[in-house]
């Protein structure tokens, strides 16, 4: 058995991953927000954490993945500034933020499904946790981590919380007021961010979205809902949260500030962040428009797995490039690998061989999710000579508990029998069996007739479409 070893943020160095409960592994992995379709960037992100999900499943842990949908109006910056993204997708579409919410929450659930992203055990939306956060500001109030700024806004004051930004290694001497973002008058230190925005004096006063809470009539900050929900569904500490890179200097090093501020104490054992898909050197960014969804991708005649491969054709911690070049590989890898396996079930005949194939598989998947060595091998039990298909076959689907990539699925496209057919062939398997050749051979015969060929191996009649 392979050492799973994940590189953690935190340390920057590769880490044994030991669980809080033995057997056991809880994650979180922040959602997406639902003012649009996730763009194929994002949806990388959302296969790499899947496939972390698979790997603690295949080293035999149960896991609880939690994913929060965030739904409640944030801003189009990071940083407190910019518009609201769903009242921009309300009026782009004419629609109500509920709607929209709830539109490109469905989106979102269907692209992961095409892409065999198995379903988080708990799916949380933001506005179904507004008392939670609620409760976690006022633990933050009761420890003095918060202020009111002149808009009324609730602010989290980052010089109170002493390890502010030591996951991202930011240096705050050198990010004086005003030289990374432009000075908010509302704020102590530039990096502070919102708890708690006010709807008093506020330019959202007139938006839809708003809850009552003990600071005023108002809505949350977005970087609160990952603290309350994650903390609400795994407990104070768990095990691994994750997310993409971009989320390291902001957004997860607000959460922890959020969790750590409020308990005291560490909060995630292991931060585990995906490298960027890049379109022509530049980030997809969801609100500059045109970006590229799996749809755009499916209407070029493309399949979702081919996309799901394509993805593991890189390591999650390396930028991974995109083009339709690229893609068309992978398409052509993925349709020669279903191919193999096709004939691999249809002629399932082996000896056994010892191998190591499985072990070789285990080391790379537990190295740091390595998946293109973990391809690697697939590849080689699919081109090893003295391997039985049997044998192949079984590897094959074990691995693809990782990959998840359907092949133990997989059916000819023309390959469905008709049920009469079927009856006739095991008419003539029995008359085989009893030795009566004639008829068996008549049997053939009326088999042919409706168009299929009857083979006879070892293991069995395997009929075909003539
Ligand atoms: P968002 O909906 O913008 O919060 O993003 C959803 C997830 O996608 C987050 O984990 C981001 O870090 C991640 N993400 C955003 N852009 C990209 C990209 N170009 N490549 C990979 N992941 C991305
Ligand atoms: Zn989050």
């Amino acid at each position: 058995m392979s050492t799973l070893t994940l590189y953690n943020t935190l340390s920057r160095k590769k880490e044994k991953f030991v669980p809080l409960v033995k057997g056991k592994a809880g994650m979180y992995a922040c959602g997406p927000t639902v003012y649009n379709y996730a763009h194929i960037g994002n949806l990388r992100t959302y296969i790499f954490e899947d496939i972390l999900k698979r790997v603690l499943q295949h080293a035999g842990m149960r896991v609880t993945q939690v994913m929060n949908i965030t739904d409640v109006g944030h801003l189009t910056s990071d940083a407190d500034q910019g518009e609201d993204k769903m009242e921009k997708g309300a009026q782009r579409e004419g629609k109500t933020v509920w709607e929209i919410a709830q539109f490109y929450t469905d989106a979102f659930f269907s692209d992961a499904a095409r892409l065999n992203i198995l379903r988080p055990e708990v799916v949380c939306r933001a506005t179904d946790h507004i008392p939670e956060m609620i409760a976690l500001i006022r633990q933050l109030e009761k420890k003095k981590h918060i202020y009111l700024s002149p808009d009324r806004n609730l602010y989290y004051d980052i010089s109170t919380f002493r390890q502010y930004g030591a996951m991202a290694r930011l240096h705050l001497e050198n990010l004086q007021a005003g030289k990374r973002i432009a000075v908010d008058r509302n704020k102590r230190n530039p990096q502070d961010f919102v708890l708690w925005f006010s709807l008093a004096g506020s330019k959202f006063k007139n938006h839809v979205m708003r809850w009552e809470s003990p600071w005023g009539p108002g809505r949350p900050g977005w970087h609160i809902e990952c603290s309350a929900m994650a903390m609400k569904y795994l407990g104070k500490k768990i095990d691994i949260h994750c997310g993409g890179i971009d989320h390291i200097p902001v957004h997860h090093t607000n959460e922890i500030a959020q969790s750590e501020g409020a308990t005291g104490k560490p909060w995630v054992n292991y931060w585990l962040h995906g490298e960027f898909l890049v379109l022509d050197q530049q980030k997809m960014a969801k609100s500059g428009g045109g970006f590229i969804t799996l749809q755009t991708l499916l209407d070029r005649g493309f399949d979702p797995l081919d996309y799901r491969y394509f993805t593991l054709t890189a390591h999650y911690r390396k930028p991974l490039t995109f083009s339709y070049d690229a893609l068309q590989q992978a398409r052509q890898a993925l349709s020669t690998l279903r191919e193999n396996v096709l004939s691999f079930q249809e002629q399932p005949a082996s000896k056994p061989i010892k191998n190591t194939y499985a072990n070789q598989f285990a080391a790379a998947i537990a190295d740091d999710l390595n998946m293109p060595k973990a391809l690697a091998v697939l590849w080689a039990v699919v081109r090893d000579p003295q391997l039985g298909n049997k044998e192949k076959l079984a590897l094959i689907l074990d691995f693809d508990r990782v990959f998840g990539l359907g092949l133990a699925h997989l059916e000819r496209r023309e390959a469905a029998i008709p049920a009469a057919v079927q009856g006739l062939v095991e008419r003539r398997e029995q008359a085989r069996k009893q030795k009566d050749f004639r008829r068996a051979d008549e049997l053939r015969e009326e088999i042919a007739g409706m168009g299929f060929l009857v083979n006879d191996t070892p293991e069995g009649p395997v009929v075909k479409k003539r």
